[in-house]
């Protein structure tokens, strides 16, 4: 692709007119500093500069360029027109010129999209920044922002940090996620690296992803005619990436790279995933995949990229940090980005990151301590990284990188963004569609489950719900668990019955809002007390499954967070007491299981496997059940004294 318009090329100043005086020196470029200080002159009614901008044309390589001045300095020094130093002086400077000799390449990048097409209920907050609240994101929009972003901007590419799919609302996850792919061929992505989301449901399916097909099961899938997309799914138009994720025979499932042309110049996007992928998703879906640590691989592929002579490289990375500042700043950023950055080459030039969910602009040292930007657009669709990278003609390489978050506003009395119509005519089909299965009754409920807790901080809702992450990780294969925690603000909602009884999807999705997977890992029984100990100050009464119970008392003359404790000796499991130093195997969600809450200890786990998405652990366990009575609220016990 030749760039015309945009391109900010080698440009000669005192090239003005064909006026007889040529006023100033011969200058490259927009610095007179920098041009070889030679004075301008007249030549067949012509300044030299114009001749010289002739010769050397638009949008020239950097040997075009430096061969067509050498050409005609050096034919002017032999007609006397320039001294053989002015002659030499011209051409050292269009060989070093850097100034005004640089190329634009825009990437918009955005991550953790998790299937979110519908904005209608997706808000941002950063009080910081002046958002309050405001409605934010859906694929029309988000398209409509790319698509304005791109205007006048040729050069634009469009990626994604993983987690694209997976943890879907219900307009993507009733369609196995062909929704997503589909619209993101709408809206022009070019590359998204694999997330650990990406492997819910298990490799082959990520791999229909890309190549497309129905789905095997036969249900919900290739509903083009329907939809007005390609029949059968056509998968994705963009490239998946994944350069550390092998498989038995040491192959890369997905390529390492994509390489995007600006100009001359040779652009990489490197594709890297969670390298602790498989301790967070089901082990079938990962079985023989080896996972490779993120900051070796982006260093030996970057090697590789140099040795083929590209220099300009984005890492695409599917792991981040927390920020607790603007959107666009870094304030108190720590997390596992900030350690693999620290361990980069310094070939890497600009790092678009996820997984946290957090939104940050950044500028962390690489090994060499040289910073490189990195970026991360929060979740859902409701920001959008624009960064400008500016890449100079003569390295190859980048120079700079303008990064900054902007708002998918949905709000037209802010800053408006004119709708994708494509996108949101595709949603608005697969919405029709989905809404006859979200009515679908899942189970009949003998009582309304609230979510409001006892005196000693059970629900009926909460019990339920830990009762289904038991049932659905207690088998060998499915996790081995005895018991399964989870925290009472993962519950969004009570869940009520229509007047005939039933709870339907809709209503489960409701209350199940955030796409956690449940995680089951190894505790000690000294570890599943400090647990207990752990909702005193986070304030909050984890809910237990049936097979736990234990008794707490308020320890007397003492205010505050310290003020309960767990009687000892009084938690058990399955009947038995808890041992300090025995092994247990629980079920949490994937909030849980990486300390949210204030529940740290959680994240201590040992021997951590995957399991199914909290919500379809309980549309299954409902529909198992068949019709549901509210538990009886006796796990916890609050006492006055413990003996
Ligand atoms: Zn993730």
């Amino acid at each position: 692709m030749r760039l015309s318009a945009l391109l900010a090329t080698f440009t000669l100043f005192a090239s003005s007119t064909a006026l007889a005086n040529c006023p100033g020196s011969i200058a490259f470029g927009t610095a007179a500093s920098r041009g070889p200080q030679v004075a301008d002159r007249l030549l067949d009614g012509r300044c030299l500069s114009a001749h010289l901008a002739d010769a050397v044309g638009r949008d020239p390589t950097p040997d075009e360029r430096f061969i067509a001045v050498a050409s005609l300095a050096s034919r002017w020094a032999e007609d006397g027109v320039l001294s053989r130093k002015e002659a030499a002086a011209l051409m050292s400077a269009a060989r070093d010129a850097t100034v005004a000799n640089t190329v634009k390449l825009r990437v918009l990048a955005f991550n953790d999209f998790h299937g979110h097409l519908d904005g209608s209920r997706l808000m941002v907050n950063s009080p910081i920044d002046g958002i309050h609240t405001a409605p934010a994101g859906g694929i029309a929009h988000l398209a409509g922002l790319v698509r304005e972003l791109r205007t006048g901007m040729p050069d634009t590419v469009v990626v994604s940090a993983g987690d694209l799919i997976g943890a879907s609302p219900m307009e993507s996850a009733f369609f196995h996620d062909e929704p997503t792919i589909e619209a993101m061929n709408l809206l022009g992505l070019d590359f998204s690296a694999v997330g650990n989301h990406e492997f819910d449901d298990g490799l082959l399916e990520l791999l229909r992803m890309q190549r497309g097909g129905c789905h095997p099961g036969g249900q919900h899938t290739c509903q083009g005619a329907s939809v007005g997309s390609p029949v059968p799914f056509s998968g994705a138009l963009f490239d998946f990436l994944a350069a550390n994720v092998r498989d038995e025979h040491g192959n890369t499932l997905f390529p390492s790279y994509g390489i995007r042309t600006v100009g001359d110049i040779r652009v990489a996007f490197v594709g890297v995933a969670l390298s602790s992928t498989p301790r967070v998703v089901n082990p079938a879906g990962v079985a023989g995949l080896r996972f490779e640590d993120e900051a070796d691989t982006i260093n030996s592929v970057a090697a590789d990229l140099r040795r083929r002579g590209i220099q300009a490289i984005v890492v695409l990375l599917h792991e981040g940090g927390r920020t607790e500042g603007s959107i666009n700043d870094c304030t108190g950023m720590q997390g596992p980005v900030v350690d693999i950055v620290s361990r980069l080459d310094d070939a890497v030039d600009l790092v678009v990151s996820g997984h946290t969910h957090h939104a940050y602009v950044c500028r962390l040292p690489k090994r060499s301590g040289q910073p490189v930007t990195v970026t991360s657009a929060g979740s859902a669709g409701r920001l959008l990284t624009r960064i400008d990278l500016t890449l100079d003609r003569q390295s190859r390489d980048v120079v700079a990188a303008d990064a900054r978050n902007l708002v998918v506003e949905r709000d037209p009395s802010r800053t408006p963004i004119l709708p994708d119509a494509s996108t949101a005519t595709l949603l608005a089909a697969y919405t029709a569609l989905a809404e006859p299965i979200a009515r679908r009754p899942v189970a009949q409920l003998g009582a309304a489950l609230t979510r409001s807790p006892n005196a000693a901080g059970e629900s009926p809702l909460g019990n339920v719900i830990a009762d289904a992450h038991w049932e659905t990780t207690l088998l060998p294969q499915a996790g081995a668990s005895v018991a399964a925690f989870t925290n009472p603000g993962g519950m969004r909602g009570d869940l009520l019955p229509a007047a005939d009884g039933s709870v339907t999807y809709a209503d489960l999705f409701r209350i199940q809002p955030f796409g956690n997977t449940l995680i089951i890992t190894t505790l000690s029984g000294r570890q599943l007390y400090e647990v207990l100990a752990q909702q005193w100050t986070s304030g909050r009464v984890l809910q237990v499954s049936s097979s736990v119970s234990y008794r707490y008392r308020e320890l007397p003359g003492q205010p505050g967070p310290a003020s309960r404790e767990v009687c000892p000796g009084s938690l058990k499991i399955g009947g038995r007491p808890v041992v300090a130093d025995a092994d247990y195997r629980i079920a949490v969600n994937s909030y849980l299981a990486a300390g949210g809450d204030g529940f740290s200890t959680f994240s201590q786990g040992r021997d951590s496997q995957g399991g199914p998405l909290d919500v379809d652990a309980l549309a299954a366990y409902l529909a198992h059940l068949g019709t549901v009575k509210p538990p009886a609220l006796k796990r916890i016990q609050k006492v006055e004294r413990c003996d």
